[in-house]
C-alpha cells in the first residue's frame, strides 16, 4: 500500500522502522532535507502547512496520515473528498490544532478538563488566580503555556487568542494511548506516568505501569472511551492527563498521533504504539498491548550550550547494561533542548527501573563535537 505521512520526524521514522515487518511503501513530506525520515522513505521536500503541497502529495496515496498535527487540514478535507483515506479524520485534527476548539470539545462531550475562559486579547482576561494561559495556536513542548499566579503576573499575559485554565494541584502527570481501527475496534495501552522530581531534575522519565489507584485507573479508562466515541476517528491518540491531589483526573490535552509518552512500548509491551498505529492505517485487527515487565524511557535531549554535529557521550557504558535499548533519530546536529533520541529500559521492579534510569541519565550527555 502507498502510505503518505505528513512530517518526517522521529515518530515517522519509528513507524517506518516498525512497519518494515510488512510490505508497504512509505512516502514522507517534510520541509527538511535531512529530517529523520529523509533517507528511509520515498521522500518529498515540502511544506506540510501549504495547501497545494499537501494536496499534490496526497492525491496518489491510498492513505495519508500525520506524525505532527500542525499541518494544512483544508487539503486533507479535499483529499478525503477525492477518495483518499485520511487517518485520523481531518475534523479531529482541526479541533485539536486549536486549544480553544479542543477545550470546547471536552466541555461539549462531558470529558473532564479544567475550567477555562476563552480570551481573544489580554484585556478580556477575567478568571480566578492562579491559572494557566495556553495560546490557541503555536504552542508545543511547553512553549505557549505559562502560569499566572499573582495580580502582578497579569502583566505577563500574552496578548493573543488563548484559554485561561484553572491551575491543577498536580499529584502525577499520566498518559494513555488509545487506538481505533476503521472497524471500530478500540484498544488502549497501559497507562504511563511521567516522573518529575525537581530535586533530581528527572523531567524526562516516562514509566509504565503508572503507580495509581484503581479509582484513578477507572476514571482514565472512562475518559479514553469517551474520547474515542466523541472523536469518531480511526488512528492513534495520546491523552495527556493531570491527576490532582484529591484523586480526580483531568484531561490536559490530546495528541492525534504517536506520542513521546508511548516510546517505552517498543520493548515494554507485547506490541508498540508504532505497530498499533500501523494497524490503524491498514484497518487490521488491533494488537495486544499487555505489559511485559516494568519499562521506562529517557529522552536524549541536546545539552544547553552545545550546537553542531552531535556526539553522544557515555553511550558505550549504557550499551553494556542489560535490558537497555538505544533509539537514535538520525539527526545530525544537536541544539539545546532538541530531542535526539531516547533510551528504553526494562526492569523487574519500579525501584530497579528508577535506579537504572538515574544511572543512565548521569552517564549520557548529548553534546556537539
Ligand atoms: P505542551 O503542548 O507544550 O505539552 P501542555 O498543555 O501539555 O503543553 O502544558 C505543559 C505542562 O504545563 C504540562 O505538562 C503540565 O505540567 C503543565 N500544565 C498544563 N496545564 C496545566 C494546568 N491546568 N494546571 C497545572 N499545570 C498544567
Amino acid at each position: 500500500m502507498k502510505i503518505g505521512i505528513l512530517g518526517g520526524g522521529q515518530l515517522g521514522r519509528m513507524l517506518i522502522q516498525s512497519a518494515l515487518s510488512y510490505d508497504d511503501d512509505f512516502f514522507v513530506l517534510d520541509p527538511s532535507l535531512d529530517c529523520s525520515c529523509a533517507h528511509i522513505s520515498h521522500f518529498t521536500q515540502g511544506d506540510f502547512n501549504d495547501y497545494q503541497t499537501v494536496y499534490d502529495f496526497g492525491l496518489d496515496k491510498e492513505v495519508v496520515s500525520i506524525e505532527i498535527e500542525h499541518i494544512n487540514t483544508e487539503a486533507l478535507f479535499d483529499l478525503e473528498a477525492q477518495g483518499v483515506k485520511i487517518i485520523p479524520s481531518p475534523k479531529i485534527i482541526s479541533i485539536i490544532q486549536q486549544k480553544i476548539l479542543q477545550k470546547q470539545f471536552y466541555q461539549n462531550k462531558g470529558i473532564p478538563s479544567p475550567d477555562f475562559q476563552i480570551i481573544h486579547s489580554k484585556s478580556e482576561a477575567n478568571f480566578p488566580l492562579p491559572f494557566v494561559q495556553k495560546m490557541n495556536t503555536g504552542g508545543y513542548d511547553g512553549k505557549g503555556v505559562q502560569i499566572i499566579r499573582t495580580p502582578e503576573d497579569l502583566e505577563k499575559l500574552w496578548d493573543v487568542p488563548s484559554i485561561l485554565e484553572s491551575l491543577v494541584d498536580i499529584d502525577k502527570e499520566l498518559s494513555i494511548i488509545v487506538a481505533q481501527n476503521e472497524n471500530g475496534e478500540i484498544k488502549t495501552f497501559p497507562i504511563t506516568e511521567m516522573v518529575a522530581d525537581p530535586q533530581l531534575n528527572l523531567l524526562d522519565f516516562n514509566i509504565c505501569p503508572a503507580q495509581i489507584s484503581e479509582n484513578t485507573q477507572i476514571q482514565i479508562e472512562k475518559i479514553a472511551q469517551q474520547f474515542m466515541h466523541a472523536a469518531q476517528s480511526p488512528g492513534i491518540f495520546a491523552i495527556e492527563l493531570l491527576l490532582d491531589k484529591e484523586g480526580k483526573v483531568w484531561v490536559n490535552e490530546t495528541a492525534p498521533r504517536l506520542h513521546n509518552s508511548g516510546h517505552q512500548s517498543q520493548e515494554g509491551n507485547a506490541n508498540s504504539q508504532f505497530e498499533q498505529f500501523y494497524r490503524t492505517l491498514k484497518n487490521l485487527p488491533l494488537a495486544d498491548t499487555d505489559i511485559r515487565t516494568y519499562s521506562g524511557m529517557l529522552n536524549l535531549v541536546g545539552e544547553n550550550e552545545y550546537s553542531g554535529k552531535v556526539q553522544y557521550q557515555g553511550l558505550d557504558e549504557v550499551l553494556k547494561m542489560p535490558q537497555t535499548y538505544v533509539h537514535l533519530y538520525g539527526k545530525k546536529d544537536t541544539k539545546p533542548g532538541r530531542k535526539m533520541g531516547h533510551i528504553n529500559v526494562l526492569a523487574n521492579s519500579r525501584e530497579e527501573l528508577m535506579e537504572k534510569l538515574i544511572t543512565i541519565k548521569n552517564k549520557v550527555k548529548v553534546v556537539a563535537e
